[in-house]
């Protein structure tokens, strides 16, 4: 297969090359996007979490030095024996009627209140049950302590988590607490409006994985303990990640990112479900996926059919080649194409310093036999001569060609006059052996004589001088007698 005839498997194969590359090069952007589309959930997740959590510790930590400020005023001489309003402004300050916030208590060593920042006159209460006491109490070290979520008995109910620290006597020994309640309202309001998609949530859960606040809120989930739950047992890993798991309770998978509070009990979490992430990136794929695929096969398909063209026009292109170069009676090259072989081979023969061999076949009293026979018998008579040539020639490199009427030439490269001899003799043997019926000839049989020509480099002659002695070799042989080889110089 020549370079010509590869063209069009070359464009077909180019072509899927090309629509594959593009597909490929499609995909691998697709892949990449939807990670990117993971990646930013994440990030999303790590920054509402962050906040989430700084907000938190933040205030707690106010409060925290709320209540360190009450127990380290408590000390001061004459607190407790000075008129109550002026003792309700020393202990508490303004922070205490922030929103949100419940009142500072302080407990008696009794769990009963004896301090209370909403009145001047404390409500009643005992609280020695609650286990924010019962820690502070039995723990002499206990430092600041977060309670479970509780509903609140002095303020009918509400969800709230305490705050505690100890108060201790001079001598050591338990003097009670002091107490800041946080509404749960507080971590409701704000998780509010955070968007994390139809099925994302957000929560606020104790370390001992007790539910404090989630979005969408639900108050039954409120105190639920998760501590069993296969994602609360990943949290407990590291200090913060994330990852990604299918949730036991709805089957969703989602992306998860938690955090564990650097000094408070609490760990924040904060998850999206899968689908919400990648439902923008699989809109976009879907898109971009259909298109790109609809292009590669339409380039494909365009391959196909400019390869298809390109190989019918390349076969037509030949064929008239073929037919411009062909005799159209004898099937054998023409005089013009055999003039380009004439060239080209003498050219090589110069370069190469090689010889050839040129024979001149003309069909004896010819004029004759078509006077006999008719012009139809003499076509059918130089096929059959032109056969006789074909057969007797073996070498791919050896050129056959009607030279006109019935004058045939033949090209023998790298054959000395010898060789060529040989050959000649063949094809007229050839000739002679058809016996093909010529009543006014002297063999009384169609025959034909031929004319032998050899180049040589040092006769370094012209194409035409070589055609030129080949004719004459043939004069010569039809003036003695017909049906014979003759050479150049004439020898016969
Ligand atoms: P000789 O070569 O032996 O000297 O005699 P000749 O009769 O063959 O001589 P000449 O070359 O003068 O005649 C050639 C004749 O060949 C002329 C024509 O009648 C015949 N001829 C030439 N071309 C064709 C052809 O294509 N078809 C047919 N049927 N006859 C042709
Ligand atoms: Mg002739
Ligand atoms: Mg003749």
């Amino acid at each position: 297969m020549n370079r010509r005839t590869l063209a069009p498997y070359s464009i077909v194969v180019i072509g899927i090359a090309i629509a594959c590359a593009l597909m490929g090069l499609c995909l691998l952007q697709l892949f990449q996007s939807r990670n990117d589309a993971l990646e930013r959930a994440r990030e999303t997740s790590r920054n509402v979490g962050l906040l989430a959590e700084r907000d938190i510790e933040r205030n707690f930590e106010l409060y925290d030095l709320s209540l360190q400020a009450v127990i380290h005023n408590l000390r001061l001489p004459n607190v407790m024996s000075a008129p109550p309003a002026l003792r309700q402004a020393v202990l508490f300050d303004h922070a205490m009627t922030a929103e949100y916030l419940g009142s500072m208590l302080v407990l008696d060593a009794g769990g009963n209140i004896i301090l209370d920042s909403a009145n001047d006159v404390p409500r009643q209460g005992n609280f020695s049950d609650r286990k924010y006491f019962t820690v502070h109490r039995d723990n002499p070290n206990a430092d600041l302590y977060v309670s479970d979520p509780f509903s609140s008995r002095l303020r009918g109910g509400a969800l709230s988590i305490a705050l505690t620290r100890r108060i201790s006597n001079p001598d050591g020994t338990f003097g009670g607490i002091a107490l800041i309640a946080v509404n749960l309202e507080y971590f409701r309001h704000l998780f509010a409006g955070v968007s994390l998609g139809k099925r994302g949530s957000m929560s606020l859960i104790a370390a001992n994985g007790l539910m404090v606040m989630r979005q969408p809120y639900d108050e039954k989930i409120i105190g639920r303990d998760i501590s069993k739950a296969a994602t609360f047992q990943r949290f407990q890993s590291e200090n913060e990640g994330s990852f990604v798991e299918t949730a036991s309770i709805d089957h969703v998978r989602r992306l998860y990112y938690f955090k564990h509070f650097p000094k408070l009990p609490l760990i924040i979490m904060v998850a999206e479900a899968e689908d919400d992430i990648y439902a923008a990136w699989w809109r976009r794929a879907w898109t971009i996926g259909a298109l790109v695929l609809a292009s590669g096969i339409a380039l494909i398909a365009l391959s196909i059919i400019l390869g298809a063209q390109l190989r019918r026009r390349i076969r037509a292109e030949s064929e008239l080649v073929l037919l411009a170069r062909t005799d159209g009676l004898t099937g054998l090259n023409n005089r013009r194409s055999f003039a380009e072989v004439l060239d080209r081979e003498w050219r090589r023969a110069r370069r190469a310093r090689s010889v050839f061999s040129l024979l001149f076949v003309d069909v004896d009293r010819f004029k004759a036999y078509n006077d006999t026979y008719g012009h139809q018998a003499g076509d059918d008579a130089l096929t059959a001569v032109a056969r006789c040539i074909g057969e007797n020639i073996r070498r791919p490199t050896d050129t056959a060609a009607r030279y006109g009427g019935e004058e045939f030439v033949v090209l023998l490269p790298d054959t000395p006059e010898e060789g060529a001899a040989q050959i000649a003799e063949r094809i007229r043997a050839a000739i002679d052996g058809l016996a093909l019926e010529h009543a006014s000839s002297e063999y009384g049989h169609v025959t034909a004589s031929i004319g032998l020509a050899s180049w040589t480099p040092e006769k370094e002659g012209e194409p035409t001088a070589v055609i030129k002695a080949a004719d004459e070799a043939l004069y010569y042989a039809k003036a003695t007698g017909r049906n014979k080889i003759a050479k150049v110089p004439p020898t016969v």
